[in-house]
């Protein structure tokens, strides 16, 4: 026991706690959803160092099934031990250097998150703004880049605050005739919606694991391509960021291992086996399953007298935003879903605050049964509620 004449413990913040007994949700909401039970048994295999031989296998694993997912040769992938928004800061902290004209697409919340992010890293930020629901055309990216010429581009693929999909063919030459790179957020594309990095000629990705991937959050894929290695490589200032620099984080995952940061392992084993059961369907096989399951869920919604705010041609599979209808008090429905029927969903984030719910079906929990169950719940909030097709 400790005893000191001149301090005492204090016992005030000692609580006594239950055992931890978290409910069993269907996390059907813009993320985290439920993780495959072959990635939470991955979790508890045993602890060993983080320069352990067995660790470092581990990584060129996760490396080379990342480059499968992402469909590119990028010898710089790697997964940075922090949330979506690490990944995401990681490629601006990287790339910007001050007064770099940097040019965002907003279309949605995480477009704003990325002009934030840049103008912390002193980047001269523009932006191109859309309707939340709508995509950019590849004429008004022309536009922007031909009047802004900036030194990055930067747009989210699949914008989880609005459910649209942005087309990717063609803007990869268009930033290569206006001497760009280009950047891109994969958070709620990567593992479940098409993505062709290399062909697509995209110079920085990042994602998140807790979506298509279906892993828990806190590990994000990160990747840049050799053209932004080389604007690395160029820069006259240090990177502003130590946790998230590429020319150190690559001494650890690359060949000569040195030690940065005490990588989190557990959640090393959870991306691999994550990355493992991604490999192990296809990538084909698992486009095909999200759309399929997105599909029903579209045409389930419609039956029961909801609609989808997104266009068909750019409405992605991960994430369905629904129109809250008229009279329909927005909280009410989600509240008595998870309340009553343990299903979670999400609400409208930003500018479509109370005007959307968001649905989410991703990595393990795009699944038929999901569907169904959630239709059914729904439709039996709805009536109880009172609404009426
Ligand atoms: N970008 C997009 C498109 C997202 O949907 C999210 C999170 O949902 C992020 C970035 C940030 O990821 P995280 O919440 O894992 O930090």
């Amino acid at each position: 026991m400790f005893i000191s004449s001149s301090i005492s413990i204090e016992d005030q913040h000692r609580i006594t706690t239950c055992e931890l007994n978290m409910p069993r949700r269907l996390l059907l909401g813009p993320g985290p959803c439920n993780v495959h039970p072959r990635v939470l048994s991955a979790i508890g295999a045993p602890q060993v160092g983080h320069l352990d031989p067995s660790f470092l296998e581990l990584m060129d694993e996760i490396q080379e099934l990342l480059r499968y997912t992402w469909q590119t040769d990028n010898a710089l992938t790697l997964a940075i031990s922090g949330t979506g928004s690490a990944a995401m800061e990681a490629t601006l902290a990287n790339m910007v250097e001050p007064e770099d004209v940097v040019l965002v697409g907003v279309k949605g919340y995480f477009g704003n998150r990325l002009v934030d992010m840049a103008s912390r890293y002193g980047a001269d930020v523009r932006t191109i703004n859309q309707i939340w629901g709508q995509p950019f055309t590849f004429e008004e990216i022309e536009k922007a880049l031909e009047e802004h010429r900036p030194k990055i581009l930067a747009l989210v693929h699949a914008e989880t605050s609005t459910g649209v999909r942005q087309p990717m063919e063609g803007i990869g030459d268009l930033c290569h005739k206006y001497d760009c790179l280009l950047l891109v957020d994969t958070v709620t594309s990567l593992g479940a919606v098409p993505l062709f990095l290399d062909h697509w000629k995209i110079d920085l990705a990042y994602s998140c694991s807790q979506k298509g991937l279906g892993c828990p959050p806190g590990i994000a894929p990160f990747t840049m391509s050799s053209r932004a290695v080389e604007k690395l490589e160029k820069r006259k200032s240090k990177v502003g960021n130590w946790y998230l620099d590429m020319n150190l984080l690559t001494k650890y995952w690359g060949n000569e291992r040195v030690y940065h940061h005490t990588a989190p392992i557990n959640m090393n084993y959870a991306l691999r086996e994550a990355l493992r059961l991604v490999a192990e369907e296809g990538l084909a096989h698992r486009w095909d399953r999200h759309r399929g399951n997105a599909e029903l869920l579209w045409e389930g919604l419609g039956e029961i007298g909801l609609k989808c705010y997104v266009p068909m041609n750019y409405r992605l599979p991960t994430i369905t935003t629904v129109l809250i209808p008229d009279g329909v008090d927005g909280k009410i429905v989600p509240r008595k879903l998870l309340h009553e029927y343990n299903i979670e969903i999400g609400g409208g984030l930003g500018d479509l605050a109370g005007k959307v719910w968001r649905i989410g079906l991703m990595g393990y929990n795009s699944r038929k049964e999901n569907v169904v169950l959630l239709l059914g719940a729904l439709e039996r909030v709805l009536h109880d509620i009172g609404f009426k097709k």
